[in-house]
């Protein structure tokens, strides 16, 4: 079957699938702290035909994300059996990632491991116990990610990264701490710049912690060499220069990277999103339960996914806030 691509000519080859709209954190970037879900889940069944359509679509990654996709019982099974999917070139297996808070991560490490899981990226913006809570708005939750941070490391997990979304005002003083705890933890952490995706409207450009600031920052702490790295990766990558601890730059607001975008993702109800940024959603899950066949969702996803929009219009004057914010997502 050809591959899934968009009217631009971009393959799709990745894909996100939030497997609960709940989360127990309540990051004041993301979220007012006021709401809680507010979109429904489905059984993994549904998530794991849709995936499977996808896959022999032409998917090769699989990204669990929500909400916190660790607060959803049954996450381990669920990744067993998509570790049974076979992508369309067989002599490579699917590839499952997870994002997580990483605040249960400590006792679900192996048993996800052992199911198959192949990498976590865990979301921590602060390597300061008090600075995380005050951004988390949950208590002692810095020990709980760290020990789930470390447990990943001993079980294989690797590569294991792990996310900072830097906002003005509440961390941007973490960066060269950040730099340090990299070269401890032997993990990679990565920026990424703050979008306009949060349930509160707080962002504006001014809050964005950009690329040539943190560059600038941590080359305060230590010298850094730019690792080469293929145009289709969203970060860009750099080592310090003497070889102990790699950091990245996601930054999608000051140098976008949509050309290259291959992602597509399915929320905890069972839509299709065709970028973060969209202002639509296309329920694939209403066709399933009309009692559609294999051939006639792949039909759906494909004029889906011709419609993929071109690009985001962060910080344009035509810029249009997407239909969800990125809890409700999947980040
Ligand atoms: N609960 C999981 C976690 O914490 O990783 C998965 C969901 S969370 C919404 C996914 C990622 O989105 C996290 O790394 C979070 O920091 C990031 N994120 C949330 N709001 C963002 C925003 N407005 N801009 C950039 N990243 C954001």
């Amino acid at each position: 079957m050809a591959a899934l691509h968009d009217k631009f000519g971009r393959a799709i080859r990745d894909l996100r699938i939030s497997i609960t709209d709940r989360c127990n954190y309540k990051c004041v970037y993301c979220r007012t702290g006021n709401e809680g879900a507010l979109y429904g889940d489905l059984p993994f069944n549904d998530y794991l035909r849709m995936a499977r359509i996808l896959v022999g679509m032409g998917i090769t990654k699989v990204r669990l994300t929500g909400g916190e996709p660790l607060l959803r019982k049954g996450v381990v099974d669920f990744v067993r059996e998509l570790a049974n999917l076979c992508p369309q070139k067989e002599s490579e297996p699917l590839d499952i990632a997870l994002t997580t808070n990483g605040h249960m991560l400590a006792e679900l490490a192996q048993p996800l491991k052992d199911a198959g899981l192949t990498r976590v990226t865990v979301s921590m913006d602060a390597v300061d116990p008090d600075r995380f809570a005050r951004i988390t708005r949950v208590p002692n939750g810095y020990e709980h990610v760290l020990a789930g941070i470390r447990a990943a490391r001993r079980t294989g997990l690797w590569p294991l990264k792990v996310n900072c979304v830097l906002m003005r005002g509440f961390n941007e003083d973490q960066i060269i701490p950040f730099g340090m705890f990299a070269r401890e933890e032997g993990v990679t952490v990565r920026f990424i710049e703050f979008m306009p995706l949060e349930e509160g409207r707080t962002w504006a450009p001014s809050t964005v912690v950009a690329l040539e600031e943190i560059l600038t920052r941590m080359a305060e702490y230590r010298p850094l060499v730019e690792v080469p790295h293929a145009r289709s990766e969203t970060a860009r990558r750099y080592r310090f220069e003497d070889g102990v601890g790699e950091i990245g730059i996601i930054a999608p607001v000051s140098h976008p990277f949509c050309g290259h975008c291959s992602r597509i993702r399915i929320t905890s109800d069972g839509n299709i999103r065709t970028c973060l940024f969209s202002v639509w959603d296309h329920d694939l899950h209403a066709q399933m339960r009309r009692g559609a066949s294999d051939t006639e969702l792949e039909e759906f996803i494909r004029e889906v996914v011709v419609k993929k929009e071109e690009r985001h219009h962060i910080g344009e004057a035509d810029f249009v806030p997407a239909s969800r914010t990125m809890v409700h997502i999947g980040g």
